[in-house]
């Protein structure tokens, strides 16, 4: 092999869920496609840094700034859902029902792994509380303990605001069994209950 198909495997091989025989298999259909559309891969590639930036409002990354998001006027500005990070902002998205903006938190509290409040974007939401005319700030990180931690930093951080503070109802997954869920779930599940 040479050092340019080499170079080539080895750079596709680093992204996540891609192995070594799936970069391979990769570099080999590349090197039989059209050439313009390596260049056009190519050309994008090298443009895709300069082109993405974080939105200034929420944090959340896209070509625009304000981000899509943040410049949807059919949107309601008074109601921010709180998500650790971009994924979730498109999980909780896709499900078509909140119509509010987000703030991506770019990571959870993990005083472990050296994660602390600093690191994580909550001056600019205890900021945006501050400035705009907020009714509710939803906090949506997962429940896990990073997340619950994560979740009364920003309560904390909150306090002193006239806002209304509340957290997801992490509930029992749907078609799941209740015998296979773990207790916590379901102490939680319970707690967060709503009358029907
Ligand atoms: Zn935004």
């Amino acid at each position: 092999m040479t050092g340019a198909i080499q170079e080539m495997i080895e750079l596709l091989a680093r992204l996540p869920g891609v192995g070594r025989r799936s970069a391979t298999r990769l570099v080999f259909h590349l090197l039989d496609a059209s050439p313009e559309y390596a260049h056009r891969l190519g050309t994008a590639l090298c443009q895709f840094h300069n082109q993405i930036e974080r939105c200034s409002e929420c944090a959340n990354v896209s070509d625009m700034n304000p981000c899509p998001v943040c410049s949807d006027p059919h949107r309601d500005p008074k109601v921010i859902c709180v998500v650790e990070n971009i994924p979730d902002l498109w999980a909780i998205d896709a499900g078509g029902t909140y119509r509010g903006v987000f703030h991506v938190l770019h990571g959870l509290l993990a005083p472990l792994d050296g994660v602390g409040p600093d690191d994580l974007n909550v001056d600019l939401l205890v900021h945006r509380v501050e400035q705009g005319d907020i009714q509710e700030v939803i906090v949506a990180t997962r429940p896990s303990v990073e997340g619950e931690a994560t979740a009364m930093l920003i309560r904390q951080a909150l306090e002193e605001q006239s806002v209304k503070v509340t957290r997801i109802a992490s509930g029992i997954p749907l078609g799941s069994e209740l015998e296979y869920t773990d207790s916590r779930t379901l102490e939680r599940a319970l707690q967060d209950r709503k009358e029907i």
